[in-house]
């Protein structure tokens, strides 16, 4: 059994490495876990123009990089560690990581992001990494000159749209509406595109081909008629959202029906003393890379006090 530490961050996508930042500002020494992905989901994101100080814009990792830099740089200590089980009613806190180390700590700061969702299709499970994915800019690269599907209706499904028109020769987005849930700017971007088209009100209900272990087209059901018809492409493009990583904490951390972590009022504080939320894993609206930067900020902020005895009920 380890030391305990005064306060553990988990994640280290921008909310994780802002809140480090603050707290090895504040002498605290924070201890940081990376999870499955380092860095978050920037890492899987190419060009980052919308943060604020890189008007001629920046790479998500690149990006990642230089927060991680500017963590270390005042004495932010990082592990690998993927908690399996915690127990945040007693105190100090426990956190079973999956090497079966345990670790314990008077302050924990959640920023565990949210993963990709998946239609939940056996063909797509099947064929994952042979022609199916949720990541546009990491794999778009291979589809010079296909045809390829998005699945999704929303701004990732757009960007990722808009993102593989580099590559590909043609995009369709399959949308189960006949409205799109994307911002106006980034709607009216791909419609606009040449290379891009739209099925409207109809979804992917097989993946084509198992059998020849790639893909070759999906079987589209039009949510109206129940109509069925086949649609050849090469690849296929999963971007209906994302699921936040908060599985260990069920039935501990109040959490909304999507199971994103509840905090109160205008902080970061959960429903459990001594436990902070920042970025995507308590962020189902905005889900911006400065937003979880914000709210990293704020949950340092609000576990420095809490550890110098503010009151939890205030
Ligand atoms: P989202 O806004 O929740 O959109 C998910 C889309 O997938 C919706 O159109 C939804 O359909 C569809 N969908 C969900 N489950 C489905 C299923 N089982 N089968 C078929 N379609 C399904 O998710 P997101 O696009 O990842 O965006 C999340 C947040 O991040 C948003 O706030 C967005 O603005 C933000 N974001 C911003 C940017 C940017 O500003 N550059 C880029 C990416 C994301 P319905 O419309 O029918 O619900």
């Amino acid at each position: 059994m380890q030391d305990v530490e005064r306060v553990i961050v988990l994640g280290t996508g921008p909310g994780g490495l802002t809140a480090a930042i603050y707290l090895a500002r504040a002498q605290l020494r924070p201890l940081v876990l990376d999870g499955a992905t380092p860095g978050g989901q920037l890492m899987i994101t190419s060009e980052v123009e919308n943060f604020p100080g890189f008007p001629e814009g920046i790479t998500g990792p690149e990006l990642m990089e230089r927060v991680r830099t500017q963590a270390e740089r005042f004495g932010t200590r990082f592990m690998y560690g993927r908690v399996t089980l915690a127990d945040l009613r007693q105190k100090p806190m426990r956190l079973d990581l999956e090497s079966g180390e345990q670790l314990r700590c008077q302050a924990l700061i959640i920023s565990t992001g949210a993963t990709a969702r998946w239609l939940g299709l056996p063909s797509e499970t099947a064929l994952r990494g042979s022609g199916v994915s949720a990541c546009a800019t990491c794999d778009g690269f291979f589809f010079q000159g296909k045809h390829v599907v998005v699945v999704g209706g929303g701004d990732t499904a757009m960007e990722d749209a808009l993102y593989l028109t580099h590559f590909a020769s043609r995009v369709t987005v399959v949308h189960r509406r006949s409205e799109l849930r994307a911002s106006r700017y980034m709607a009216a971007k791909a419609k606009e595109h040449e290379k891009i088209d739209f099925v409207w009100d109809a979804v992917v209900a097989e993946i084509k081909d198992v059998e020849a272990k790639h893909v070759t087209g999906v079987v589209l059901r039009n949510v109206k008629s129940g109509e069925r018809s086949e649609l050849p492409c090469d690849g296929v493009f999963v971007a209906i959202g994302h699921q936040p990583n908060t599985r260990c904490f069920v039935g501990q951390l109040e959490m909304d029906p999507s199971g994103y972590l509840i905090t109160r009022g205008k902080t970061t504080r959960t429903s459990l003393e001594g436990v902070f939320a920042a970025g995507d894993v308590a962020d189902l609206r905005y889900r911006q890379a400065i937003t979880a930067a914000g709210t990293g900020c704020m949950a340092a902020i609000d576990a420095e006090r809490y550890l110098g005895g503010e009151p939890w009920n205030e």
